[in-house]
């Protein structure tokens, strides 16, 4: 008789930040959990920052820099943002992902080609003619998903960042600091701020830097060419070109994912839409969100069998007000997607201008619908003259309820005097 196969409790698609992420909170919470990667463990490749109060505390020990200069650059004069910013150590991350889930994680090198559900098991197919076979599956296998496919209304709108980490014998940013967006574009001509790109800068110590020429959100994105000679054009006219190129990063990732329908499949992380609609973070959101899935999922899954599990996985990741929160935030891309892109500068000076708890809230992951939408007010009310035409304008030219909601949202009392 042949040996009966052997069956994990999860199985999770992706070895990115989110799949180990949630594969280490499950293994940690006693479950026996299957990675499948098509890489083995290695520290992940992009950069990650993110705002150190929104990291899980036991995060301290894989840091690589943390900024309390930061600043962003809406005109000339900067707006210190008094929020500590963070840059991850991957290695770092990776071995304290590895050491909590302990020994009931299995690494396994394969690429995920499909799955189907047999009664109460699933087996998963790999591209190598693998059979794996757990009681229930993640996909954790970033923004296009292995298993499911993140939903984006009317085409995916891109962040796409061209950089570099180089030394430099003139600094390119402030010594000591990192600037979080810097509009001033010293290297564009006027009319290359239809589509505006900012400078994302960090000081790494002695004469390195990693600078980022950013484009926040665009439909299409826009191209690795035309941000790398942007940067470059940009550094030339500050007088600070790189000496020594280490690497270069190429981000481009979209931005607008809808909440997805709750599915047989678990999905985590990028392929579950997390990422942030405004800012584009989702590393920090992510282990923040593992803990509280997995221990949802370890309790289904005992008392209730798996289908209640993968049910109780998403009712943790993307309960009804986190939903509502997230239309709420669309509107929002919908309207940076229609604004025209020489006022987005004044945009996010307005949007800086806020009380700090406003903004810190309007960025933050789990922000509720009610306070994304008074924000969202408030930025208007505070916005140019300008700068509130055009919202009220790309409202009005939405069809439908998002055009509603967006007009319903921006009609509220605003105050007297806006500044032009
Ligand atoms: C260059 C760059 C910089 C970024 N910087 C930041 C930042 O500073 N802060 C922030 O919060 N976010 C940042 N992001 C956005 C986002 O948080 C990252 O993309 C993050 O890596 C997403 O994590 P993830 O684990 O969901 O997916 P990924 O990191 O993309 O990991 C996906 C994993 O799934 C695997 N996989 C895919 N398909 C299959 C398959 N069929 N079978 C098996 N495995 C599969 C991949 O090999 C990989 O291991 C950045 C994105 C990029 C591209």
């Amino acid at each position: 008789m042949p040996a009966a196969p052997f069956l994990t409790d999860v199985l999770v698609v992706g070895g990115g930040p989110a799949g180990l992420g949630l594969a280490a909170e499950c293994a940690a919470g006693g479950l026996s959990v299957r990675l499948v990667a098509p890489h083995p463990p290695r520290p992940f490749p992009p950069t990650y920052g993110a705002w150190l109060d929104e990291l899980p505390a036991w995060t301290r020990a894989c840091l690589a820099d943390v900024w309390t200069d930061v600043r962003v650059y809406t005109g000339e004069r900067p707006t210190p943002l008094l929020r500590p910013y963070a840059l991850l150590d991957n290695a770092r991350l990776l071995e304290a992902l590895l050491t909590r889930a302990g020994l009931g994680l299995t690494w396994t090198v394969g690429t995920v080609r499909g799955a189907a559900q047999v009664g109460e098991r699933w087996e998963v197919h790999g591209l190598g003619g693998e059979t794996w076979h757990a009681r229930l599956v993640v996909d954790a296998g970033g923004h296009p998903g292995s298993l499911v496919r993140p939903r984006h209304a009317g085409g995916a709108a891109l962040q796409t960042a061209y950089g570099i980490v180089a030394h430099f014998g003139t600094p390119p940013s402030p010594p000591g600091g990192m600037v979080w967006m810097d509009y001033r574009a010293p290297q564009l001509s006027a009319g290359a701020c239809a589509a505006p790109t900012f400078l994302y800068a960090m000081h790494l110590g002695g004469s390195r830097y990693l600078v980022e020429e950013t484009s926040l959100i665009a439909r299409p994105g826009l191209t690795r060419p035309l941000l790398e000679r942007r940067l470059h054009a940009r550094l030339a006219a500050q007088g600070t070109p790189p000496h020594e190129v280490e690497r270069e990063e190429w981000v481009a990732f979209p931005m607008n994912a809808a909440a997805p329908g709750p599915g047989p499949v678990l999905a985590f992380g990028s392929a579950a839409g997390l990422v942030h609609p405004v800012s584009g973070f989702q590393v920090a959101g992510a282990l923040r969100d593992a803990p509280e899935v997995a221990r949802a999922v370890a309790s289904a899954l005992a008392r209730r069998g798996p289908q209640a599990a993968v049910q109780a996985g998403w009712a943790a990741l993307w309960p009804p007000e986190r939903r509502a929160a997230r239309e709420v935030a669309l509107l929002g891309v919908d309207a940076l997607l229609t604004l025209p892109g020489e006022r987005l500068p004044a945009f996010f000076g307005a949007f800086f201008r806020l009380p700090a708890d406003e903004w810190r809230s309007f960025l933050a992951p789990r922000t509720d619908a009610g306070t994304l939408a008074a924000t969202m007010l408030r930025v208007f009310g505070g916005a140019p003259n300008t700068v509130r035409a055009s919202l009220a304008r790309a409202a009005l030219r939405q069809s439908g309820a998002s055009g509603r909601a967006l007009l319903a949202a921006l009609s509220g009392p605003a105050p007297a005097t806006a500044p032009d």
